[in-house]
């Protein structure tokens, strides 16, 4: 017997309808990448939005074409979110730190028709067109005048002129919740990107999940500003939760440096951020250069890698701002965990509750976990045992966009994050490393994260990462290799010295090299594969 209730498809324009009625002057602040701020509210943003659907659909836009774009954190890639999926359409962001021959490679396999991009990407665009064949018309995310004045872009025009020719009278349709409605590309550090292709379904429900208070916790009294790119897994689905929960979103633009991300935050009243931990270890640095504290920032989330526990006791205790570490993956759209306590672990001493807060954190609703051992058993939740971590659930991929990869769905239906984790009794998830980074020495895993964290906690460390290199006798040891501090030194032995007592004998790193700086993903995270590469042919005695 089917139940009575309303069966109203999950999509996502009803969420800019829901903000837009009832959130009508809340705000949405953004800096420019062409200079200055903008601002305006949620109904301006929905009629816009609509604008924006009735010239897609003047362009021949149809149902589950893409649409790609290249755009920082502003209004305009807001409303592209909302216009582009809101007529069926698939909103393709793309990440403008990828490789030229990467970028070439996902606008071709999606088959982007049209391609929005920001002033700043116009030297790229103009690069990438002549190899870009499916696109029919390239978007300058502008008013007319910054249009650069010859270009051999095909069809280029600026999107105000675009909106301007509508009214912005337009309902939005409803469909199947299955449908199709972002489009985002993992940044492979060996193969070719893979595409994860989100639903209007898996994109709401994720939405809602987020806003949860042991989640994210979004509010209508909060002020967002996601320092997390649009482009990067649809900026960890917050362009979506505050418009949801009502609450006033404060987008950077292409501002992502310490000094203005700060200004913005404290002119625009912003309460809860989020980011990778590259952008608050820069924060940090900056706040104590100028001694300086946030006047309304509370929260933030930080993910994407490891949060280095040194980095939130910073902020905890120097700028009384709590940050939440959270796991996930372009795959799961992409919250998985958020580490917050449990009643049952209030009574836990100051150290303990640190300890508890810098795992990854526990499942929200929405994403069951487990993790299994190489014969594919469950492993014990004891926070000891670690193994491949799996997961599944509404907002989980099920498969890539055009790219079969058998194997990567177990038989019984979990998805292979890649991940080796531990999981302890109250259900905090600890990320021990990539499978493809986990050090074993002499039949012992190492966790690189727990040793490269335990480095950035020495006042001379900028950066840490550690990998394994070939050991005679041990099959693989630890090497670290460290980013000194500008203007601060640390010898080898203290370097090494630094891990005595702090972590099991067979895990102290057997050498140290220092270097200026280390190779990255477009995402930020540590690229290991190159790191290896560099250090081939090291071994240790
Ligand atoms: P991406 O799809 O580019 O967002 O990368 C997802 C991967 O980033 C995960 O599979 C993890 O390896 C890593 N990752 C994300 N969040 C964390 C975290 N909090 N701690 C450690 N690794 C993380």
């Amino acid at each position: 017997m089917l139940g009575l209730m309303m069966a109203e498809p999950l999509r996502v324009a009803t969420i800019i309808e829901h903000a837009a009625k009832w959130h009508s002057a809340t705000e949405i602040v953004s800096r420019l990448p062409e200079g200055g701020i903008h601002r305006y509210t949620y109904a301006d943003a929905n009629r816009r939005s609509r604008q924006l659907a009735q010239a897609l659909l003047k362009l021949g836009i149809e149902n589950g074409d893409r649409v790609g774009t290249l755009a920082w954190n502003t209004h305009r890639h807001f409303e592209l979110y909302f216009g582009v999926a809101g007529i069926g359409a698939v909103c393709h962001t793309i990440n403008p730190r990828l490789f030229p021959e990467q970028l070439v490679y996902i606008i071709n396999h999606a088959e982007d028709r049209l391609l929005f991009f920001d002033l700043t990407f116009l030297p790229l665009v103009e690069r990438l067109a002549p190899v870009c064949p499916t696109v029919e018309k390239w978007v300058l995310l502008a008013r007319p005048e910054h249009l650069p004045a010859q270009s051999a872009l095909p069809g280029l025009c600026s999107y105000e002129e675009l909106l301007a020719a509508e009214t912005g009278d337009y309902a939005w349709p409803s469909f199947d919740e299955n449908t199709a409605c972002s489009l985002c590309y993992t940044s492979g550090t060996t193969d070719q990107p893979k595409g994860v292709l989100y639903s209007h379904r898996s994109t709401l429900l994720h939405a809602l999940g987020i806003s949860l208070p042991d989640s994210l916790g979004c509010s209508a009294l909060d002020v967002i500003m996601p320092v997390v790119p649009m482009f990067h897994v649809n900026a960890w689905g917050l362009p979506y939760a505050a418009p949801l929960t009502g609450a006033k979103l404060v987008l950077p633009g292409a501002g992502m440096d310490s000094a203005s991300l700060y200004e913005l935050m404290e002119t625009e009243g912003v309460t809860f951020s989020a980011g990778v931990p590259t952008i608050w270890l820069a924060l940090l640095q900056f706040m104590r250069d100028g001694q300086r504290q946030f006047r309304t920032l509370r929260r933030t989330v930080v993910g994407g890698s490891s949060c280095p526990p040194a980095l939130m006791r910073a902020f905890e205790d120097e700028l009384h701002v709590t940050i939440t570490h959270a796991w996930g993956m372009t795959e799961t759209s992409p919250l998985g965990t958020a580490g917050r306590l449990k009643a049952n672990q209030l009574s836990l001493s100051p150290e303990e509750k640190a300890d508890v807060l810098a795992k990854q954190g526990r499942a929200v609703f929405g994403v069951d976990m487990k993790i299994v051992g190489d014969d594919g058993q469950e492993l014990p939740h004891d926070g000891v045992a670690f193994g491949d971590l799996l997961v599944r659930g509404p907002w989980v991929v099920r498969e890539y966009f055009r790219t079969p990869t058998p194997g990567e769905l177990t038989a019984d239906g979990w998805f292979r994050t890649g991940d080796v984790a531990t999981i302890d009794a109250d259900g905090f998830m600890q990320i021990t490393d990539r499978s493809k980074d986990v050090i074993k020495s002499g039949g012992e895993w190492i966790s690189s994260i727990d040793l490269e964290n335990l480095a950035v906690s020495h006042p001379a460390v900028a950066e840490a990462a550690v990998i394994g290199v070939p050991s005679a006798r041990w099959s693989e040891r630890p090497l670290l290799v460290v980013v000194r501090r500008p203007g601060m030194d640390v010898s080898r032995e203290e370097m090494l010295g630094f891990f005595r007592g702090k972590v099991a004998k067979f895990w102290e790193p057997d050498a140290v090299e220092f270097v200026d700086a280390l190779p990255h993903t477009a995402t930020g995270k540590l690229l290991k594969t190159q790191l290896r590469k560099d250090f081939a042919g090291y071994s240790v005695a």
